[in-house]
């Protein structure tokens, strides 16, 4: 029997292995796919994460300081930073680089093995997986599912999701017809309640993306025929990629001899959809109560609450505070997504002034502009029912 077993072997699976294995437990990671990390992302991270689990120099394609917002109308603004603020990544390779680290620390990887089956035992919990035409069993004292989005193994759990409460995303890798730099996209036609992107990776490749809670394929559609209309992108037949995003966090994270991790648990920033960091983050967390436990012998719930205790104190606030800023965006027609750019960048000075602004942590910036009085005063009349739809939630 296994210490523990990880079901995905994405940012959150993979440092718990690295850091669970690097403590000694008898460590067993399980995916379906053939290609660690080839998940469909942008592989953007902020400062905070570039520092905490910092990238191989060759697998950053660009450090970001500076970005353009692009309104419903058109108009650009351009905010450049001081310092780096985020930074591009090859996605593959920086998730790899953690398997790696998890492998050299003794942490067994079976890639092609789909998990099929989680059944629980008083003393131990058995999985099923399917290799090939084989099924294998396997059992563990603690696991850790770590299996990305909406995924059926927590139903096999007696855990529903709320497929309502995600995003949709959708990328296309496209080829640029002249360098750029990291641009952002507002609009109904492009992005309903979010937003798209346009990031520059190496040579004349680019991401083109967007996300939203409705169906994005019409909308990528939109936005590439608009790009390539306006000579920024080359006409060809681009493969369209979709995939969902969580924005709300699981009712509970942790059962007997189980824990859950980064977008299985539903831990993504809702602003922007970002979830790399929050997947490490809750992914060392989960790595830290379950060396205790194993430590202990002690798998009960009262000891694996701590796991989520810990995650709630670090970024539970952030994902509310960001909920209500999404849900409010998300009520905005064109013209007031206009204004409210527009006031943005008039505040922008107060607003995210260099020690404030962060890419990883947006409360702070939220919670600034209802109080510096003139924005709030401005936001107020623009959409009047700010406080019913806040009272929405
Ligand atoms: C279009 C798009 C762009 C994005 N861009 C960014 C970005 O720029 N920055 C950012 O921070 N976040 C971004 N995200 C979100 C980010 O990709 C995820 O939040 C992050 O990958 C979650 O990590 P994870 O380890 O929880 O899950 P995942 O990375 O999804 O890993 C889960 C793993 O589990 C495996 N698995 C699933 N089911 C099973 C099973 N039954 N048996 C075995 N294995 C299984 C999968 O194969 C997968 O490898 C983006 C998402 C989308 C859709």
């Amino acid at each position: 029997m296994k210490d523990i077993i990880i079901i995905g072997a994405g940012p959150a699976g993979n440092i718990v292995a690295s850091e669970t294995a690097a403590a000694g437990l008898d460590v067993l990671v399980l995916d379906s796919r053939q290609i660690i990390g080839d998940k469909l992302c942008t592989g953007i991270i902020g400062k905070e994460c570039l520092d905490k689990f910092p990238p191989k120099e060759e697998d950053i394609y660009h450090k970001v300081n500076s970005a353009t917002l692009i309104s419903p109308n058109g108009k650009k603004y351009s905010i450049t930073r001081n310092n780096t603020q985020a930074a591009i990544l090859n996605r593959i390779s920086y998730i790899q680089s953690i398997a790696n680290n998890a492998k050299e620390n003794g942490a067994l990887y079976n890639l092609e093995h789909r998990v099929t089956e989680v059944n629980k035992h008083p003393d131990y919990i058995s999985i099923k997986a399917k290799y090939n035409l084989d099924i294998k069993t396997y059992k563990c004292k603690l696991l850790v599912i770590s299996s990305g989005f909406n995924t059926p193994l927590l139903r096999m759990i007696g855990i529903n999701t709320q497929n309502d409460k995600s995003l949709l995303g959708s990328q296309i890798e496209v080829n640029l017809t002249e360098p750029i730099k990291t641009e952002v996209y507002f609009g109904k036609e492009i992005s309903p309640g979010s937003f798209g992107w346009l990031v520059p990776l190496y040579n004349s490749k680019a991401l083109l993306g967007v996300i939203s809670k409705t169906k994005t394929q019409e909308n990528i559609k939109y936005f590439l025929k608009k790009l390539t209309n306006d000579g920024k992108i080359i006409d060809r037949d681009y493969n369209i990629k979709s995939w969902g995003i969580p924005i709300n966090p699981i009712n509970k994270t942790y059962q007997n001899r189980i824990l859950i991790t980064g977008d299985a648990a539903g831990l993504t920033k809702p602003t922007t959809g970002g979830g790399i960091y929050y997947s490490l983050l809750s992914g060392q967390l989960a790595a830290k109560t379950s060396i205790e436990a194993i430590k202990s012998n002690n798998f009960s719930e009262n000891k694996l609450k701590e796991y989520e205790s810990a995650w709630k104190n670090i970024f539970g606030r952030e994902i509310t505070i960001s909920n209500y800023s999404r849900l409010f965006f998300e009520t905005l027609n064109n013209d007031q997504i206009e204004k409210i750019i527009e006031l943005g960048f008039e505040f922008q000075k107060e607003l995210i002034n260099e020690s404030d602004f962060s890419f990883d942590w947006h409360s702070k910036v939220i919670l600034k502009a209802f109080k510096i009085k003139k924005l709030r005063e401005s936001l107020m009349k623009l959409v009047p029912m700010i406080p019913s739809i806040l009272l929405k939630k």
